[in-house]
């Protein structure tokens, strides 16, 4: 199969390409440098979608830029990075002669509601209530595919937790201070921290793309891209300090972290949602990291 992959080029692209490689596809990245295996998104325009049977979007401004201040023009990228090109491949597959089979967007599990208590399957219903949930749905809007192209084009959004992994995401800009002795809990710790090993990640997407029996249905199939197990972040936060073998004794306050990051986005690490994938586990996916522990232990130890 030939799967496009808009922002391919990142930390869950880079796992899925070799994922997907490792099963004899052929990946094109679209980017926005040109180069070997890549399209660029003016070449997306002008020239249309290139043959595939399978499409993804990965791409946007990372959210925890550490190299960017949380304002009006951050926010701004994190808006267009994700709507513009979620828009530009959208329209693309709808004006193709031959459009692919599936088209999955990876969004996110800010669209469910920080709480305690609450469990959120896909089935949950919910309405925007902060920005980085305006951004998830406006963003999933857009993808949306015209109802005579979705009768041949399955229509997939997965919405992942934090995406752990050795090379990007938060484990990145985590494992030095842990290292130090420096990792604490975030704000109270007893928020849930829906998380999930960029692994499984890839491998939910790549169940996505291929191909089904059962005709396209006309909205999109969405699948919670979490880890079964239903962590808080005071469990995260000792589990990896026990595999590091390094002490986790100073918790990080929550002022402190939204004086830091910009309270609007250091809600996903001092808030949390109980995020139970239930529709990937109806769908058969089988983890290869389910619970805290096998994760972590991948991640530092190899
Ligand atoms: P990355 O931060 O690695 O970025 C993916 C790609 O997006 C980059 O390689 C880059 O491709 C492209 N990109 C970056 N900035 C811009 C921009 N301003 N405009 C257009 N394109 C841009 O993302 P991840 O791989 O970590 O995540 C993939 C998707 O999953 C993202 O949409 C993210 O929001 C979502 N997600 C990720 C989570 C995580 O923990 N990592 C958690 C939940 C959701 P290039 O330079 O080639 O153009």
């Amino acid at each position: 199969m030939r799967v496009l992959i808009g922002g391919g080029s990142g930390f869950v692209g880079q796992e899925l390409t070799r994922l997907l490689r490792s099963k004899g596809h052929e990946i094109t990245v679209i980017s926005r440098q040109p180069g070997p295996g890549k399209i660029t998104w003016g070449e997306l325009e002008s020239s249309g979608l290139p043959p595939c049977e399978g499409a993804v979007n990965l791409a946007g401004e990372n959210l925890m830029n550490p190299l960017r201040w949380w304002n009006e023009s951050y926010k701004k990228d994190l808006f267009s990075s994700r709507i513009d090109t979620t828009k530009a491949l959208a329209q693309a597959i709808a004006a193709s002669h031959s459009p692919p089979r599936s088209w999955v967007l990876v969004s996110g599990v800010a669209c469910y509601k920080p709480s305690l208590t609450a469990q959120y399957t896909e089935d949950s219903e919910w309405t925007p209530f902060d920005l980085l949930s305006k951004l998830v749905k406006e963003w999933e809007a857009s993808a949306l595919l015209p109802e005579d192209v979705a009768k041949t084009t399955r229509q997939v959004i997965i919405r992942p937790g934090a995406v752990l992994g050795r090379d990007g995401g938060a484990m990145k800009q985590m494992l030095l201070p842990f290292w130090l002795g420096l990792g604490g809990t975030l704000g109270s710790g007893s928020q849930p921290f829906p998380w999930i090993h960029v692994s499984d990640l890839a491998g939910i997407i790549a169940q996505a793309l291929e191909p089904s029996t059962d005709s396209a249905p006309a909205s999109p199939q969405v699948f919670n891209g979490v880890a079964p197990a239903l962590n808080t972040n005071y469990e995260f936060t000792k589990e990896l300090g026990r595999i590091l073998g390094r002490p986790t004794v100073l918790p990080v306050p929550g002022f402190v972290m939204n004086a830091l990051m910009g309270s609007e986005r250091a809600v996903v690490l001092t808030q949390g949602q109980k995020v139970v994938p239930k529709k990937t586990l109806e769908a058969g996916f089988q983890y290869k990291y389910p619970d805290l522990t096998s994760a972590l232990n991948e991640i530092v130890k190899t």
